[in-house]
């Protein structure tokens, strides 16, 4: 039957959830590797799952055992397990992939020998001031100078206004591998979901992604005042990026727009991306069905990744008391078109992703009108 291979994914929490929600309605079963009563989890029952982390060998090797396709809501997996049980099940996208994307800096490396343009970047080999001083004679200030792995959310990267900054920077991410990159001055954020599948390399639209505190806050899609030659060349640097690497699934490309309107990626995830959630209302097939489909050689009608209507993904984020995000959801109760996503992580952390909303209507205009209400809680929340 079609739908009667298991798909393993390692990770449960709100991106292993939503791709549990499309395997649901494909009768697919998704065997979760992640703690007991993860997000996931708690909406997929059968006795498939796996308990554990996804940085454990031996768990990663146990969830192999369950399925027939493997995959992963993180990049930041133990990919040497992966390599390890890649003869006896498939996994996508590639572990290869996985390993080059994880480390940023290996990313680029890799990206550099495709053409695709970049923020200029230096290693730092020593993690010492000179070093970074040198690089700043080279690059100017400000710079950003970023953890090469386990980078998410901005946590990992420091803003170096000048020389000056350099023990602060260097002692706010000591012990990590560094890489440091020439600021960029862009206008403007984009994204771009990319669905490599077995012959194929697909894109959704240009969205305009806003970061607040270097965490995604809204997503606006269709980019809002973004040409279509823009959005047509943004899709094909994102595919063009994502062709560079092997396996098949959903793969988040993140760019930057500058000043005259050159575009410049900022970094790749293989997987699934907070910047695709509006598809979820926005599109025919999410990034999460499309993401099965492709790592299951289902097909995708392409017409089914067009935007069918301007949405407006809004992040909540968690505040300052462990129920405060609820204030979000409780509001966008009222609103007209809005569909309210809480991801059920429990207590939440200042910062930590607890739900989003995406608003969609017949213009931007009117959509950015109906999410405004939602977007002041937001910042109140935060506040
Ligand atoms: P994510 O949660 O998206 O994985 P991350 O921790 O990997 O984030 P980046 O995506 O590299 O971090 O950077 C986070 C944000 O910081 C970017 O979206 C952008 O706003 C800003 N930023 C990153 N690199 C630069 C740069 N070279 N110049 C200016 N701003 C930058
Ligand atoms: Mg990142
Ligand atoms: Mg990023």
């Amino acid at each position: 039957m079609w739908n009667s291979r298991k798909v393993g994914i390692l990770g449960g929490g709100q991106l292993g959830r939503m791709l549990v929600e499309s395997c649901n309605r494909l009768n697919i079963q998704a065997n979760v590797l992640d703690a007991e009563n993860s997000p996931a989890k708690q909406i997929s029952f059968h006795d498939g799952h796996v308990t554990g982390s996804f940085n454990e060998r031996e768990a990663v090797r146990q969830l192999a055992k369950t399925c027939d396709v493997m995959t992963a809501e993180i990049e930041h997996v133990d990919t040497y397990a992966l390599e390890e049980v890649a003869s006896e099940v498939q996994v996508e996208p590639s572990w290869q992939a996985i390993r080059t994307i994880q480390n940023k800096f290996n990313q680029k490396e890799h990206l550099r020998k495709y053409g695709i343009p970049m923020a200029d970047h230096r290693e730092l080999v020593k993690n010492a001031p000179e070093e970074l001083a040198e690089f700043g004679e080279q690059l100017g200030y400000p710079m950003m100078l970023k953890s090469k792995t386990m980078a998410y959310d901005g946590r990992g990267n420091f803003r170096v206004n000048s020389k000056e900054d350099i023990p602060e920077a260097l002692e706010a991410l000591k012990d990590r591998p560094l890489y440091v990159e020439k600021w960029a001055y862009f206008k403007m954020e984009l994204a771009v979901m990319v669905i490599k599948t077995k012959d194929e390399v697909l894109s959704y639209p240009t969205v305009e992604t806003v970061q607040e505190d270097s965490v995604c806050k809204l997503v606006y899609a269709p980019a809002r005042n973004v040409s279509d030659k823009i959005n047509k060349e943004a899709q094909a640097l994102a595919r063009t990026a994502v062709a560079a690497f092997e396996g098949k699934g959903a793969f988040g490309v993140e760019m930057f727009l500058l000043e005259d309107d050159s575009l410049m990626l900022c970094e790749i995830a293989s997987r699934i991306h907070n910047s695709g959630h509006y598809t979820i209302e926005g599109c025919a097939l999410s990034q999460f069905d499309s993401h099965i489909r492709a790592i299951l050689d289902l097909p995708i009608p392409v017409k089914s990744l067009e935007i069918r209507q301007p949405s407006i993904m809004l992040n909540i984020i968690g505040g300052s008391a462990p129920d405060t995000h609820l204030k979000a959801a409780e509001a966008a109760l009222s609103i007209p078109n809005a569909a309210i996503h809480l991801y059920s992580k429990g207590a939440a952390k200042p910062g930590r992703k607890m739900g989003h909303i995406t608003v969609t209507a017949a213009t931007m205009h009117e959509a950015e009108t109906m999410i405004q209400p939602l977007i002041d809680v937001v910042d109140n929340i935060r506040a």
